[in-house]
């Protein structure tokens, strides 16, 4: 890679708004590359033969539209500035633009001063980004084409439609599994089974060691990205300090070698358990670089199956890993094509009130919360089940409005990007869409965190008692919300059961549940 000197880019932002200058008059084409299309491979190579100047834009106001995550800020715009100066290595010329405005606002410039040049880029994954491009393309007609966006491994065509018809994961898994060949022997799948899903739901032992995720020292560049960020979003939510993830494709790359080889094996085992202090457990933690295409679901994939075959790695753990890149990731990009714009504002619940303060800044006496907060607030992290089991489950409980979730995720992530946060959000987690997605509404009570982490040992909370200031809120929290939503419970087989229990307990029981459930949501201190 290129020596650069420290503050490189932002002695060109300074020239950015001379940048149209960087285009010669005999320059006639362009091809535009967004912050999560970073990978030149995917591109098509007879666009590529030509050598088209590559058009790499920072935008403020995509920086700026939601409080974004200083670690992702940091992280997105540290990717991108690597990955610029690796395509100057690999022979392009490179147009870095800097706009206070939108992507399609600084290519609107930039066509309008270079009436000579056409532009092609690949269809963004996010809907906000891709309205105003397609705007772009027509207003700029002829001047403007658009190439299929190929970072994900699912034909849209034949998928999208089923959707709203109630198609279910599952399927798709099983339809993908079979196109792609991944994990097949010949039309069956390997091993007799599509599912391993039983064998992994382990509690952690208490002496299992979890191998540490090599720490990626910040280079000169990445540094650069931090003291911009610390000076222009200090008020975005998140700890900058200690920035440690990989910003290109080399590094990701060996954090995933090195996932493959030492927590690979036991990922099955433990993908459902929850530990004090353990942020990432044996979970990858590639899913940040596959969002911007630093890594490409189809290598993960056949990485594991690789593993597999070696021995490294047991047919649960890759058949679990393949399902959460193969079926869910997929599946959740085909429901957001199916279901945008209108799922947006789905609210199936009815609930408005504010998302509760915790999430903000972690101030809370529930062990559960407090740790998967912390992890968010620091790493821009947390792994799935406390995504799903401990703050979606907590927001639906309470009552909060799915919109205000949704947004947190979005800003709060790492590796959030409307096209798989949303549908994880309003679709899986808190069943905003009414069933679309999920077969049932996903919440518990404190038994199940009980079960699965070793949470409640040091919470303030009794997880045993069921109703009153001691006990654990998920509790009386739960069997609350079984009442008030019952008409979901009572008419869905999978979960009626919960309805009927509900019904079964004492006209007191159930009174000391309504009490104590009015008392915490009442009390709870929200945005
Ligand atoms: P692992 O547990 O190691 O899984 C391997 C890979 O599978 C991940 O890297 C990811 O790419 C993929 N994957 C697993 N589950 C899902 C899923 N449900 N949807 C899509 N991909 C999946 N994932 C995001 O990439 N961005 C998000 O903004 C995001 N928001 C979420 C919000 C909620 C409420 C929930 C319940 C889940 C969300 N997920 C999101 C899905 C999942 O939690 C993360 O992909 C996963 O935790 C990332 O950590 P990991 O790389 O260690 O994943």
């Amino acid at each position: 890679m290129r020596e650069i000197s420290p503050y490189f880019f932002q002695q060109i932002r300074q020239d950015s708004s001379k940048s149209a200058r960087k285009i010669e008059p005999q320059e006639k084409e362009v091809l535009f590359i967004l912050h999560d299309q970073l990978n030149l491979a995917i591109f098509p190579q007879q666009i590529l033969a030509r050598k088209p100047k590559l058009v790499i834009v920072e935008s403020s106001a995509y920086a700026n539209f939601i409080p974004h995550h200083q670690k992702k800020l940091a992280y997105i715009l540290s990717a991108q500035r690597h990955f610029a100066i690796e395509c100057v290595a690999a022979g392009y010329q490179v147009l870095n633009l800097f706009t206070m405005d939108s992507y399609a606002q600084a290519l609107r410039e930039l066509l309008t001063e270079n009436p000579q040049l056409n532009l092609t880029y690949m269809q963004p994954s996010e809907w906000d980004t891709r309205q105003a491009m397609t705007q772009l393309k027509l207003d700029f007609a002829p001047r403007v084409s658009l190439i299929a966006n190929t970072f994900f491994l699912a034909d849209l065509a034949k998928f999208q439609n089923k959707i709203a018809k109630g198609y279910r994961l599952e399927t798709f898994y099983r339809q993908m599994r079979k196109s792609t060949g991944f994990l097949m022997q010949g039309d069956q799948p390997m091993g007799g089974k599509w599912n391993y899903d039983q064998e992994n739901r382990k509690k952690l032992p208490k002496a299992e060691k979890i191998p540490a995720i090599a720490s990626i020292l910040p280079d000169q560049i990445t540094l650069e990205v931090m003291a911009e960020i610390a000076e222009f979003f200090p008020r975005n939510f998140g700890v900058l300090a200690g920035f440690s993830y990989a910003v290109t494709r080399e590094q990701a790359l060996g954090l995933a070698q090195q996932f493959i080889s030492e927590r690979l094996a036991k990922f099955g085992d433990y993908e459902d358990a929850l530990k004090e202090g353990e942020p990432f457990l044996f979970h990858s933690v590639l899913s940040l670089y596959l969002n911007n295409g630093l890594l490409l679901p189809g290598e993960l994939c056949e990485m594991a199956i690789a593993a597999f075959k070696e021995g490294i790695a047991p047919l649960n753990s890759v058949e679990g890993f393949i399902r959460q890149i193969l079926g869910w990731r997929e599946y959740m990009r085909v429901y957001y094509e199916a279901m945008m714009p209108g799922v947006r504002s789905s609210n199936h619940f009815g609930f408005k009130l504010n998302l509760p303060q915790m999430y903000w800044n972690g101030e809370t006496k529930l062990a559960c919360l407090q740790s998967a907060i912390a992890s968010v607030i620091q790493h821009g992290y947390s792994h799935h089940i406390q995504r799903l089991m401990i703050l979606s489950n907590f927001s639906n409980l309470t009552f909060s409005d799915p919109a205000q979730l949704n947004q947190w995720f979005w800003f709060a992530y790492i590796d959030a990007y409307e096209w798989v946060e949303l549908p994880n959000v309003l679709g899986m987690a808190v069943y905003a869409d009414g069933g679309i997605l999920a077969s049932k509404p996903y919440v518990s009570g404190g038994n199940y965190i009980n079960k699965m982490s070793d949470h409640c040992g040091n919470c303030a909370y009794d997880v045993k008692q069921k109703t009153g200031e001691k006990a654990c809120p998920f509790n009386y929290l739960y069997w609350n919300f079984v009442d008030t939503c019952r008409q979901d419970f009572a008419e869905n087989g999978r979960v009626s059961l919960m309805a009927n229990m509900y019904d079964q307990k004492s006209e007191a029981e159930k009174q000391e549940i309504k009490a104590s459930a009015q008392a915490f949501i009442q009390n709870l201190a929200r945005r």
